[in-house]
């Protein structure tokens, strides 16, 4: 058995993994990001221990959302965990729990689960993406995790796809992440509500004799969060787009377009044979995948005999755990 943990900005999440990949067991924690990350990983610990009793662990592997010293196992700049900023992540818990302990970006962690035990398996050139608060993205190239040569290889979500496009959290501009990072999307999603309302409003006033034009329904989005707006979630949107809601069916349209921007990218410089969108995708599901195989397959290269599939992860939230205790085997040294 080994200990995977997946360090987000949100929650942690920490799984028992069997030889065969399985999840024996699971727990979440609440990072806390803005009480820095003593206290988190002090939670880590604590919650390790239990998980541990009558077991007997082998190693630790550790997914943290930012950039990654593999070889240390220090965080670099997080953009979703302020305050973890050379953070040695490897050395507190290794020091907490006498356990080899391995570290790396989360991304490649969910990259390695899904190359080793779900979608992406027996690739021997695979890129990971995986979208939820930040665009990330992983590669195995040649069987091999591509770290590059500050462990920051494979970061399409600071990729760029608008030179002049809007200004992104990591300083850049008109990247990936800006356009299809899950709290830009919710952002767009109540600019969105918000002008229908007015649209509809605008209307009222104007033609009340022609009271058949809006009859048309305002759609479900714009109904349930017209007078909740902040309550609306990348849940909610991915909800409402399985129910073929419009507003929605276009958000997830657009988020695949620009994801599929990215990946064109990818192609061009990766040639993966594989690409499995991984992660938590918040249930985007078939519309975005249409949207994201319609962007890469027209816009690629195409030259025939050309292997180039796009799919779901198969593990979902369990990726970054599973794929983290296989780090010590499969990172490059
Ligand atoms: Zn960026």
């Amino acid at each position: 058995m080994d200990i995977g943990i997946d360090i987000g900005g949100t929650n942690m999440k920490v799984g028992l993994v069997d030889a065969r990949g399985r999840v024996a067991a699971r727990r979440r924690l609440a990072t806390k990001a803005s009480e820095g990350p003593g206290p988190a990983l002090e939670r880590l610990g604590r919650c390790i221990a239990g998980l541990r009793k009558g077991k007997r662990v082998k190693s630790i592997g550790v997914g943290i959302a930012g950039l990654v010293d593999h070889a240390r196992g220090v965080v670099r700049i997080p953009p979703n965990l302020p305050g973890w900023d050379g953070t040695k992540v490897q050395e507190v818990l290794k020091h907490m729990t006498g356990l080899p302990v391995h570290c790396a970006n989360d991304a490649n962690a969910v990259t390695l689960g899904e190359w080793l035990y779900g979608a992406g398996r027996g690739c021997r050139n695979l890129f990971c993406l995986t979208l939820g608060s930040g665009v990330g993205g992983g590669a195995i190239v040649n069987n091999k995790l591509f770290l590059g040569a500050n462990h920051a290889a494979g970061e399409l979500g600071h990729t760029v796809i608008f030179g002049n496009g809007l200004v992104c959290r990591c300083g850049g501009r008109g990247c990936v992440e800006r356009y299809a990072g899950a709290d830009y999307i919710v952002r767009r999603a109540r600019q969105r509500v918000k002008a229908a309302i007015k649209r509809a409003r605008d209307h009222r006033n104007q033609i009340p004799m022609f009271k058949g034009i809006m009859d048309k329904k305002p759609g479900m989005l714009v109904e349930k969060f017209a007078t909740r707006l902040s309550r609306l979630t990348m849940k909610d949107i991915g909800r409402a787009a399985r129910a073929k809601d419009r507003l929605a069916l276009k958000l997830v349209e657009e988020t695949g377009y620009y994801l599929g921007l990215g990946l064109v990218n990818v192609v061009a410089l990766y040639d993966p044979e594989r690409i499995v969108i991984g992660g938590g995708v918040s249930g985007l599901g078939r519309p975005l995948m249409r949207a994201v195989r319609k962007t890469v397959f027209s816009r690629i290269q195409f030259f025939p005999g050309r292997r180039l599939e796009i799919v779901f992860g198969r593990l979902g939230n369990d990726a970054g755990i599973i794929g983290a205790t296989r780090l010590g085997k499969h990172m490059p040294a």
